[in-house]
């Protein structure tokens, strides 16, 4: 089956999703009087672009700031600072109200499931309630338009009247997509959507997602720690560090040359079968520093073999070495850019 990227991308060129320079921090409380004694740095202005269509993943280690990143962009938390926009429209600091028109338009699948459906419904009408809220359909077509998803998906009909601890944890999540097809997004944002299953059907579900992006002309922001999966489905992809995006390229651009010492680290602590195949030889060494005191300058320095003097001090602006590859990084910036 050929990879996301080599898909042809007839959908639009311009931005879907707009994301501008955002900033998440949580307080961190403490004393009698619970105060704020410092910040967490989750998101620290970060920004991109995604095209109708398209799909980019997000990788990066536990705690880099991916997860926040996709709550902002659903709306289920907002950002300190920056923006986001849907075809143009600012859909960041609104009320529930006003965001109402947009909910459709993004929809979120959980890395679990089980914990985003209410036990106590049918998973009919888990998927049924999406239909009726936002299109308003009632009985009958209600009913057929149920199953219709379902058979699109890869549960059966007459699983409508099953609960969710009835499903295998494949099933719950393909109950998910259903709920999340149900409105028409042309965004979805999958936060780990396949993590917690088998192998063998991650592999199902990615490429049922890929049909469907397919079908129904899909944007996903996808994230995800396996980098295998991520290669696999994504159009372009961006690694997180302490909360910034620190590489942006073409998937296969990135996995083929990436730039940033932090994407050769990752994608060199993949094991391989026969690791005297590896090209590189750097691996990730030491901790991932607190993102409660998040060392100045580039983040990455207190973990960088090719760490400079400037780099303890100077954020390296995102530079975009070759055409869509963009990399923030003084060292590899300056030596891949032409004068
Ligand atoms: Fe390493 Fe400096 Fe580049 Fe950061 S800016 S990744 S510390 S060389």
């Amino acid at each position: 089956m050929a990879s996301a990227s080599e898909r042809s991308m007839s959908e639009s060129e311009k931005p879907l999703l707009q994301v501008e320079k955002l900033v998440k921090r949580f307080p961190v409380r403490g004393g009698v009087l619970g105060r704020a004694r410092a910040f967490v740095h989750a998101v620290d202005g970060v920004s991109f672009t995604l095209r109708a269509g398209e799909t980019l993943g997000i990788v990066g280690e536990s705690g880099c700031g991916k997860s926040t990143l996709a709550r902002m962009i659903v709306g289920l938390i907002q950002p300190d600072t920056g923006m986001i926009r849907l075809r143009d429209r600012r859909v960041s600091g609104l009320s529930p109200r006003q965001m109402r028109p947009f909910r459709r338009e993004i929809q979120f699948v959980f890395q679990d499931p089980y914990a985003s459906l209410n036990p106590r419904l049918r998973a009919g009408t888990i998927v049924g309630e999406a239909l009726e809220n936002f299109a308003g359909l009632s009985g009958r077509e209600l009913t057929d338009r149920v199953a219709t998803l379902f058979a699109r998906v890869g549960l059966h009909p007459a699983q409508m009247d099953k609960y969710p601890h009835e499903f295998s944890g494949g099933q719950r999540q393909r109950l998910g997509i259903a709920r999340g097809l149900a409105v028409g997004p042309s965004l979805i944002v999958a936060d780990e959507p396949v993590s917690a299953l088998d192998v063998s059907v991650q592999a199902q579900v990615i490429n049922l997602m890929m049909d469907l992006q397919q079908e129904f002309g899909l944007a996903y922001l996808f994230i995800a720690h396996d980098l295998a999966v991520v290669q696999h489905i994504s159009h372009r992809v961006a690694v997180m560090y302490l909360g910034r995006i620190v590489e942006l390229a073409s998937q296969r651009s990135l996995f083929s040359a990436p730039l940033h010492p932090y994407t050769e680290a990752l994608l060199n602590s993949v094991p391989l079968p026969d690791p005297a195949t590896r090209s590189g030889t750097q691996v990730l060494a030491g901790e991932v520093p607190s993102p409660i005191r998040p060392p100045p300058g580039c983040h990455f320095h207190t973990r960088c073999p090719l760490a400079e003097a400037r780099c303890r001090t100077e954020i390296p602006p995102m530079t975009e070495t070759r055409p869509g590859h963009f990399v923030s990084c003084h060292v590899r910036a300056a030596a891949n850019t032409s004068p």
